[in-house]
Order: structure tokens, then C-alpha cells, then sequence
């Protein structure tokens, strides 16, 4: 027991990599799991204007950048596989991808979440084909078309503002009647010309022949349902945390976002999480950045006798 790490880290997001830091400070072993891009959903954002500490409008695939050279200073073992299935085994975490299994003695979980499906007719089929959930990574093919954003939340309006910057109109179509996005998006929203925004209605299918062609809406209040001739159709309803492999281990909420308390313990002793896995009232870079170095230093706590002074 006593040779092995002392924790896994699992994702290099914003809250992995700030754990790792503040885990290295510590003077903890450990090593990290991340099998996608280092920086994480970073690499889905076109600007991060609300980070204090950086000038605004950095682009977040420079700040991913920044992430990966910090983590490369570290030299921390940085393992490039998918986690697939933790068990805890003899007061130790056990972490198998699919070629090997590691352990070690705790494990910060930070693995972010993902984009939601809507799962309606034509949504798969035409995945990469005019459907996308980033349009800061494909917006560029709808350069001059016609596209429809669905969902009400910061990130859709983000999303069809980047997108009225290349195309020829946006349709964001809402389930309600107004947006939850923040206000000064929103007044950015009604303020472009090539953006209009269908309340209370829900796009029922995707059709076309080789690519997307149209959105079938239907009106919630029964108004007018129809069609829109669209070429891209962006969904940003949110996402869902990556946490199904641990919810054996820890307590999650019916969404499946991971419970800990304000050191970021999870309901396993050994265990804590940070970032958008976890459940929390504030979902920024901000405040991952911070749960992860309150996840490591807690750890530390757990495992040294007291907090760390750094
Ligand atoms: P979100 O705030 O959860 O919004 C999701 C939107 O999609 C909501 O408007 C929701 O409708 C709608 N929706 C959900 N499921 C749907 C379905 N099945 N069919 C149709 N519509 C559906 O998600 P988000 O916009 O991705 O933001 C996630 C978090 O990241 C938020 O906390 C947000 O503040 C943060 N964020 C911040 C920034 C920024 O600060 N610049 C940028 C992006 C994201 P209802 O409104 O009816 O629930």
C-alpha cells in the first residue's frame, strides 16, 4: 500500500489539471487520466471573457494550451486511456481502462460532462452531416447557410451569436418562452439582424436526403407548427456528467452529477470530484478551477492529518 500513488486523477480539464497542480504543491504522488484533449470542453469555447486573472477574449483553445504546457511542467505521468471501470478493492482504488488496471490509494473525478442528445428522428443520422454540438468546431462549413440553434440556455445564445457572424440566418428554436441565458447575452441576441428566435417549440424530427435540409418544429402552444429549411442544426441543451463507471462507489443526484460536501468529498471516503461532474450551483471555469484545488488540498487533509499551508 505504501508504494502506490497516493491519487489518480481522473480528466485533465480545467478541475483536473488545477487538482494536479495543487496535488504536486502538495507533495502527493499521483498520476492522470485523460483520454481526450487536455483542457477539455475549453477546446469548445471560442472566447473565455469572465476568467479573472486572464485578458478577456482569450481564445479557450490557447487557454487549453496553457493547460497542457502547465501539466507537461509538472511532470506527472499522464495516461492517455479511457477509464472504464473503478472499484474500490482492500481500502484501494482500482482504475481499469481497457489495456490495463492501476491503483492508488484515492481519486479525484473530474471528468466533466458531455453533450446532451435531444434523441429525436434523423439526430444520429445526420451527425456530422449538418447536425453538431459546437459551433465553434464546425460553424465554419455553414459559412453563408441557413442554420437553427436549439435550446434557451448561455450556451445556445452563445452559439447563435458565433454563428450569425458566418451565416446566413439562425433560428434559435426554445421550448419556453424566454431564454435562461445571462442578459447581456441575450441583449446581444435580439440586437442581430440575421438572428430570430421561435418560442415554444421543439424541433420533432431532422430531414434530408444526403445532409440535413429541414427541422420539423412543432408549436408547444399549438399556434403554428411547420418546418425550416435549414442546412446546420446546432444542439445546445446542456450536458450530462461522465460519471456512470463511479455511481456504484459514490452518491450522485437523478441526474447523475456526483454529491460531495464543500471539500469536494464525495460519499466515499477516498474518493473526492470537481467540475461539471459534480453537482454545484455555478457552473464556470472559474469554479472548477477552484474545486480542484479545494479537491486536492482536501485530499491531502485525508490522507496527511491536516490542510496544507501553501
Ligand atoms: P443549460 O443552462 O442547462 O441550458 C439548456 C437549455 O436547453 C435550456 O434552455 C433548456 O430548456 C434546453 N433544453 C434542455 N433539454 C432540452 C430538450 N430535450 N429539448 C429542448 N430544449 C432542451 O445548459 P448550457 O446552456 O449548456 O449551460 C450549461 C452551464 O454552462 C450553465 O450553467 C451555463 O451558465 C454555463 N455556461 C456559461 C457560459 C458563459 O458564462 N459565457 C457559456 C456557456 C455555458 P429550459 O430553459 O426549458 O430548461
Amino acid at each position: 500500500m505504501n508504494n502506490i500513488a497516493d491519487i489518480a486523477i481522473i480528466g485533465a480539464g480545467i478541475a483536473g489539471v488545477s487538482a494536479a497542480v495543487y496535488a504536486k504543491r502538495a507533495g502527493m504522488s499521483f498520476f492522470i487520466f485523460e483520454s481526450g484533449l487536455i483542457g477539455g470542453q475549453l477546446h469548445f469555447i471560442e472566447k473565455v471573457d469572465n476568467y479573472v486573472g486572464i485578458e478577456a477574449g482569450l481564445p479557450g483553445r490557447d487557454f487549453a494550451e496553457v493547460l497542457n504546457k502547465t501539466l507537461a511542467g509538472l511532470e506527472v505521468e499522464i495516461i492517455n486511456e479511457r477509464v472504464t471501470v473503478v472499484t474500490q478493492e482492500d481500502k484501494k482504488i482500482i482504475l481499469r481502462s481497457e489495456n490495463s488496471s492501476y491503483a492508488a490509494k484515492g481519486a479525484i473525478i473530474a471528468t466533466g460532462a458531455s453533450f446532451k442528445n435531444l434523441g429525436i428522428k434523423g439526430e444520429t443520422e445526420f451527425q456530422g452531416r449538418g447536425v453538431s454540438y459546437c459551433a465553434v468546431c464546425d460553424g465554419f462549413f455553414f459559412k453563408g447557410k441557413d442554420v437553427a440553434v436549439i435550446g434557451g440556455g448561455n450556451s445556445a445564445v452563445e452559439e447563435a451569436i458565433y454563428l450569425a457572424g458566418l451565416c446566413r440566418t439562425v433560428t434559435v428554436v426554445h421550448r419556453r418562452d424566454k431564454l435562461r441565458a445571462m442578459d447581456y447575452l441575450q441583449k446581444k441576441l435580439f440586437s442581430t439582424a440575421n438572428i430570430k428566435v421561435e418560442f415554444n417549440s421543439v424541433v420533432r424530427e431532422i430531414k434530408g436526403q444526403d445532409s440535413v435540409e429541414e427541422a420539423v418544429i412543432e408549436s408547444i402552444t399549438g399556434h403554428k407548427s411547420g418546418s425550416l429549411s435549414v442546412q446546420g442544426i446546432f444542439i445546445a441543451i446542456g450536458a450530462k456528467p461522465d460519471t456512470e463507471k463511479f455511481s456504484k462507489l459514490v452518491s450522485v443526484d437523478e441526474y447523475g452529477f456526483i454529491l460531495t460536501d464543500s471539500e469536494m468529498k464525495t460519499s466515499c471516503e477516498t474518493i473526492w470530484a470537481c467540475g461539471d461532474c459534480r453537482k454545484r450551483p455555478v457552473r464556470q471555469l472559474i469554479t472548477a478551477a477552484c474545486e480542484g484545488a479545494v479537491a486536492a488540498l482536501s485530499a491531502y487533509k485525508h490522507f496527511k492529518g491536516s490542510y496544507l499551508s501553501i
